[in-house]
């Protein structure tokens, strides 16, 4: 019964817990950690602290893992490396105090679908038993897709969280550059089942094929979205356009505003 909303990126370490501050002073109560290019918190003792501030401004974290993750690659190294950096995530994300570890998990490639959602859930199952070995704490959460031939359709998606009991990250932005449309209400309604609900928003450029890249979140989507999100549940939303504070403070007047 909780909705928080932040943006994507929390900067270097030796400015996080500044950021944090600043954040909290915005009014944000989530963060997602940009892993995305380099799993850049290395010292336990940096994400230890990172995750301390984090805490005390009372914002959730979250990771974004990096972008280099195949869990249907016809090459055995490749999985692995990607699976390493999963629970690299894992890992410094339990030092953290992250709730989640957002990633696309991968491509179709030559493989059908039905092969490859059996491959990536086989490696899935396979991360969450070194998950509980390790007693990591964040949830990994596949994220939905923007790209046709990338898979994480909103039904995969879906599948993969029910059948392997993980979390899961529905981007807005994304299915709208899959699908080139979408209805928040419908999306939603097919994650009824779930109390915990990680969202990512944006604007977003796309074609035929699929997302070209993010841009910044039109003011109208953001009120469709807030006023389709469900009263009961806890909700998560990340911006990711290129402006993720300036976005983050709109939907946050936004979301006052309907509340009123
Ligand atoms: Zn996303």
């Amino acid at each position: 019964m909780s909705i928080k909303f932040g943006p994507a990126g929390l900067g270097p370490v030796n400015e996080a817990i500044s950021n944090l501050e600043e954040y909290h002073k915005l009014g944000f109560k989530a963060c997602e950690i940009a892993f995305t290019y380099v799993i850049y918190i290395k010292k336990k003792e940096d994400a230890l602290k990172i995750g301390k501030a984090a805490k005390k401004f009372d914002i959730q974290l979250s990771i974004h893992a990096p972008y280099w993750i195949n869990l249907n690659s016809v090459d055995k190294e490749k999985i692995e490396k990607s699976k390493q950096r999963i629970l690299k995530c894992c890992e410094i994300g339990t030092y953290l105090g992250a709730k989640r570890v957002v990633f696309h998990p991968g491509y179709y490639g030559k493989m059908d679908k039905d092969e490859t959602y059996e491959n990536i859930k086989r490696e899935i199952i396979d991360i969450q038993k070194i998950i509980k070995q390790k007693k990591y704490t964040p949830k990994l959460a596949p994220e939905t897709t923007g790209k046709i031939n990338v898979f994480g359709s909103i039904d995969e998606i879906k599948k993969l969280s029910q059948e392997t009991k993980i979390s899961f990250c529905i981007d807005f932005a994304h299915i709208l550059a899959r699908y080139k449309n979408y209805n928040f209400k419908e999306i939603l309604k097919k994650f009824k089942n779930y109390k915990d609900i990680h969202i990512h928003f944006s604007g977003i450029e796309y074609g035929e094929k699929g997302e070209k890249h993010h841009k910044l979140t039109p003011e109208i989507e953001i009120e469709k979205l807030i006023s389709n999100l469900p009263k009961n549940l806890d909700i998560t939303v990340i911006n990711e356009s290129p402006d993720t504070i300036g976005d983050s403070i709109k939907t946050i007047e936004i979301y006052r505003g309907q509340e009123q």
